[in-house]
């Protein structure tokens, strides 16, 4: 029985820091500049508790400055704008990052636009959105999730140039960003959403598959074309008598189905997450070097 070649994003994410940790000593000695990230924490969902604490810890690792504040749930727009505010004018911060999902209350599109498209490490803004997917244009910033795919990708040697591929999903910070990147790479891509009518025959004509819906194990064994590459974006916590914490983590994709016919696939836990957070750090190193005007 065939088995697909596992995507080790840990690897590679690790690998990532090394370069990075390297650069910014090299910047720091030459410059005498550290770069510096701010995180923006409201309210205290767990999950994204955990992700901030990657972030900095993942900084700290590569020499990164990082800046965190945590702000109650009750806050209101303007005490994260002032936060926002506060940063852009901060020599010494490069990169700042919101945590998402923001309070219901809260207007996201308000409080993303505030950040300083030079400091808006999360390439979020519609400026850079836009840049993406324009031709001949560069975004200061690329998303973060969906850089780290195609990184992935690249250093597989897994071409993208001409191939068909299928994004399942289209969120802002997700779906949409990874198949502008695909498109700019010269894929042949095609967004699958939730108003599809056929994803499981559409998806099987991919060369390359993104999954990045938030439903646990949805792509199934039959929805890939032999010898496919998976990337599988999902974060999904289930429920697990066996697990310590009572849950655990798994993708969008069906692993133990897929895994048997594609010829790369990405796990999880332990292949798009941590590449999230180089990428993150890799662009708030780009960020600094770009206001220093270091190369
Ligand atoms: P999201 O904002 O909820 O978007 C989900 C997308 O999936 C939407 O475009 C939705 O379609 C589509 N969808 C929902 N049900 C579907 C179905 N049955 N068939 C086809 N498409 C369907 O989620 P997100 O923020 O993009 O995140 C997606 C997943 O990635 C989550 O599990 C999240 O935890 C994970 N994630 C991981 C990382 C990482 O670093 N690894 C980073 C971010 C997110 P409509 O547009 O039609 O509603």
């Amino acid at each position: 029985e065939e088995s697909a070649k596992v995507i080790d994003g840990k690897y590679v994410a690790k690998t990532i820091q090394k370069e990075i940790a390297a650069e910014v000593s090299r910047m720091k000695e030459a410059i005498g500049v550290v770069p510096g990230l701010a995180v923006i924490l409201v309210g205290n969902r767990k999950d994204s508790a955990a992700y901030v604490r990657q972030k900095t810890k993942v900084c700290e690792s590569v020499g990164i400055n990082s800046f965190e504040v945590r702000i109650p749930e009750d806050s209101t727009e303007q005490e994260v704008l002032k936060y926002i505010s506060e940063f852009n004018d901060d020599p010494s911060v490069h990169g700042i990052l919101v945590q998402l999902p923001l309070p219901a209350h809260m207007n996201d599109e308000n409080i993303l636009n505030a950040v300083s498209i030079e400091k808006d490490v999360d390439g979020f803004h519609p400026v850079h959105i836009g840049r993406l997917a324009m031709r001949d244009r560069e975004p200061l910033f690329v998303p973060c999730t969906p850089k780290g795919c195609i990184e992935l990708l690249r250093r597989y040697d897994i071409s993208i140039k001409g191939k068909r591929a299928v994004v399942i999903g289209r969120s802002n910070i997700v779906g949409t960003p990874a198949a502008l990147l695909l498109q700019r790479e010269d894929a042949t891509v095609s967004v699958v959403h939730s108003r599809t009518s056929n994803p499981e025959e559409l998806t099987r004509q991919a060369d390359i598959v993104i999954a990045a819906v938030g439903k646990p194990n949805m792509v199934r064994g039959g929805w890939i074309k032999p010898g496919a590459v998976v990337i599988d974006v999902g974060i999904n916590p289930v429920e697990d008598a066996k697990s310590p914490r009572g849950h655990r983590l798994v993708g969008d994709v069906c692993y133990d189905e897929v895994s048997k016919i594609a010829s790369a696939i990405t796990p999880v836990p332990g292949g798009v997450g941590p590449m999230t957070v180089a990428m993150l750090v890799s662009n708030t190193l780009i960020s600094a070097k770009r206001i220093h005007n270091f190369q």
